[in-house]
């Protein structure tokens, strides 16, 4: 008779989402002159630039014709795409990666959750808490035991490596979703040699890396010594508002050896064998992002959400509310005011100021207290749900 993978069963009913969005319709219906804004989407708002979808559309036109016409492509991605990747890290970042080292992906979650395959389900694996729950789920999907690095105000919600704390695989997010805090280059240093002399694996998180704005590392790589220890997963989906669009890529160095094992060729064989890459029209959309005009125009993008969040962190400032994120990151990550837990004031501001954001708690039990909102909406819609904010504290 066939046997289910039982992990399955121990995985938590992600209900953070579904119950926000239940309790924001519940409220409109009972309320429908107010008008909700949601500061709660952990999505992107603004389309996609024109430099990105001239060249989707020259892309598709040539799928037109026999002559330009493309079937199958490498499953690690057209070499087009990776050679613009390496020439970021090189230009943006002092960072020299071998092409092969770059591996084309339909977006930076599937890799995350695909990794698991090349590594045994004994690992114990390191995730911080709050935590983007992939890192986790995809794991209890294999059976693995999971520790938590505590993140909160006595750290600034950067954990850092601990003797105590026994795990062979950490999961690191800079800037991080959900509390948009982001290491420095020291702290990432004193990662990078930790797991180079335990032997352990870092598995780090860059989808904001083009949030950062003052002088922090955007990549692990350019840490000294992590290309033994280190896998970077990148995605064009906040960045370049690829969310819907699907294009990310994942960067195994083949300077990551494990006994006799290269994680670079293991990656390679996994790849070769469950997955048929990226569609040609997508990673042609992804390669604008790379021109001149593309760059520019990406960063008036995310210049846009930065002035939403300065909106945001202004009012937070006024109010005197303890903040976090909002400099290098799309996610505010502030605490309630002491009376509250995060689901009371979860209500609390909807009933009150008709402005919807996410729970902290629903991150992980070190969220308690705390709320995240995100600067994925316009500019009004921010400054009107930041204008009722302010009104109800000052009541
Ligand atoms: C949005 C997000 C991603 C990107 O996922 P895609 O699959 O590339 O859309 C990855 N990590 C974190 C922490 C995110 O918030």
């Amino acid at each position: 008779m066939v046997k289910v993978n039982e992990n399955y069963s121990n995985i938590k009913e992600t209900y953070l989402f579904t119950e926000t969005a239940r309790k924001i319709k519940s409220f409109s219906q009972k309320n429908p002159d107010v008008n909700v804004i949601k500061l709660s989407i952990g999505d992107v708002t603004r389309p996609l630039v024109n430099s990105v979808v001239d060249s989707m559309g020259k892309a598709v036109e040539e799928m037109r014709h026999m002559e330009t016409f493309k079937g199958y492509g490498p499953e690690q991605g057209y070499t087009f795409l990776k050679e613009k990747i390496q020439n970021y890290y090189k230009t943006q970042m002092g960072v020299n990666l071998d092409i092969n080292d770059i591996f084309i992906s339909d977006g930076a979650k599937s890799d995350l959750g695909n990794i698991t395959d090349i590594f045994s389900n004994d690992n114990v694996i390191g995730v911080t808490d709050p935590v983007y729950p992939v890192y986790v789920d995809s794991n209890i999907m294999c059976g693995r035991k999971i520790v938590y690095l505590k993140a909160d105000e006595t750290n600034n919600f950067l954990p850092m490596p601990n003797e105590n704390i026994k795990a062979d695989i950490f999961y690191l997010c800079s800037p991080n979703n959900p509390t948009g805090a982001v290491y420095s280059y020291d702290q990432l240093k004193i990662w990078v040699d930790y797991a180079n002399r335990n032997k352990s694996i870092i598995l780090f998180d860059a989808a904001y890396e083009r949030f950062v704005k003052t002088n922090n590392p955007r990549s692990i790589f350019e840490i000294e010594g992590s290309k033994t220890c280190a896998i970077e997963f990148c995605s064009f989906s906040k960045t370049a508002g690829f969310t819907g669009t699907r294009c990310g890529y994942t960067v195994v160095p083949k300077e990551l050896i494990v006994g006799e094992y290269c994680l670079n060729k293991m990656w390679l064989r996994r790849q070769t064998t469950k997955f048929n890459g990226v569609s040609y029209v997508v990673q042609k959309a992804a390669e604008a992002v790379f021109t001149n005009e593309g760059a520019k125009e990406i960063d008036e993008t995310i210049n846009y959400y930065r002035e939403n969040a300065r909106i945001i962190v202004d009012t937070l400032s006024r109010l005197n509310i303890k903040f976090y994120g909002g400099i290098n990151s799309p996610y505010i990550w502030f605490e309630v005011p002491k009376e509250f837990t995060s689901w009371e004031f979860f209500d609390y501001l909807l009933e009150n100021a008709g402005v919807a954001g996410t729970p902290g708690s629903g991150f992980g039990e070190c969220g308690e207290g705390y709320f995240r909102i995100t600067s994925f909406n316009t500019h009004d819609n921010t400054k009107i749900a930041m204008e009722r904010i302010e009104k109800l504290f000052k009541k």
